[in-house]
């Protein structure tokens, strides 16, 4: 019910653009590393300090204009340039629909392909991140022709997808972030019971881990988390086949406790305006992040 209208909200355009205009609000600022690249390399640095290493995403949602896609993936290789001036670990991860995938595909795709070889000048990795089921197929395709070109480019797979194991056998030579999914889909085409997304989790990380080329295992779940640490020493997996990622601002002690114990760490770190859809689509996968909301409310 409260997933529901979390997710109604991250949809609502109207309320995307008013929350643009100002700034970090309703505890946003707890999950969101600031709304410009001085902020967002701050944050680097202090997460880096830690031993842990991030991919940077410059927020935006709903862009069905040429200039704002142009705009959005400007700032991209802006943060990218960033990157490099300050020695910083970070890679880039976007979303196609913000450099111009509702636009245009031959659009989108020379938009990604210039942040793509701009991030190849300087070996920085960028991860196109998997939105909804309907730029699912778009995505790959981006990923197919990029990588005639470039090896620096990989994507995301969604457990919640019935066919998440044959999207992933045919990527399994790229460097795949796996994640259970973050929107709603039906149940012709997803798992719906929690219980099969985590299932099926397991089922493809363990299948690439074996199998694939490098894993980013993308879960704040301490179980799954457990299981795939008992499982790679169990198989011999070195440490440089994969890593944990979480989602900037969440179960920091944990992500520190990782980091620590040896394991490459990476922190989703998302920074800029347009912070609103983001936040929704996490107080929709966890309601309980609303105490979020309620500590910054209450310790003004
Ligand atoms: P859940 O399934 O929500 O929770 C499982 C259990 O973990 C909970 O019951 C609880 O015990 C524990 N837990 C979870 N969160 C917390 C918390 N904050 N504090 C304490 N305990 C907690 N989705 C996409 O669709 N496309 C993407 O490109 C994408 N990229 C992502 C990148 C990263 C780095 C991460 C971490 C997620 C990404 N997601 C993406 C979102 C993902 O699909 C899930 O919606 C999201 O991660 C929630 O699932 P979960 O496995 O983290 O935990």
């Amino acid at each position: 019910m409260l997933k529901d209208i979390f997710m109604g909200l991250s949809q609502n355009q109207f309320l995307n653009s008013t929350a643009k205009k100002y700034g970090l609000k309703l505890g946003a600022q707890s999950v969101v590393a600031g709304t410009n690249i001085p902020e967002v390399i701050k944050s680097i640095k202090e997460l880096n300090a830690h031993g842990i290493s991030c991919t940077v995403d410059n927020l935006g949602e709903f862009v069905f204009k040429e200039e704002e896609a142009t705009a959005a993936k400007e700032q991209i290789l802006k943060v990218i340039e960033a990157i490099q001036e300050n020695k910083v670990d970070a890679h880039i991860s976007l979303k196609p629909t913000q450099v111009g995938l509702d636009i245009d595909y031959q659009f989108c795709l020379n938009n990604v392909r210039e942040i793509v070889d701009r991030a190849h000048r300087y070996d920085i990795f960028v991860n196109i991140d998997m939105e909804d089921f309907k730029h699912l197929e778009p995505t790959f395709n981006l990923l197919d022709d990029l990588s005639l070109e470039y090896t620096n480019v990989g994507t995301v797979i969604q457990s919640y997808f019935h066919k998440a194991q044959e999207y992933l056998e045919r990527y399994k030579n790229f460097r795949i972030r796996l994640v259970k999914g973050a929107y709603k889909e039906s149940e012709e085409i997803a798992y719906q019971d929690k219980s099969d997304i985590d299932e099926n989790f397991i089922k493809i990380t363990e299948w690439h881990l074996l199998n694939g080329k490098f894993t980013s295992i993308a879960t704040h779940d301490h179980r799954i988390i457990n299981h795939i640490k008992e499982f790679v020493k169990k198989h011999d997996i070195p440490n440089d086949k994969f890593e944990f990622q979480m989602l900037y601002g969440f179960r920091k002690e944990m992500q520190l406790q990782l980091a620590s114990e040896g394991y490459n760490f990476c922190t989703y770190v998302p920074f800029g305006n347009d912070w609103y859809g983001y936040f929704m689509r996490r107080l929709a996968e966890r309601p309980q992040n609303l105490n979020l909301v309620a500590k910054q409310v209450f310790n003004k």
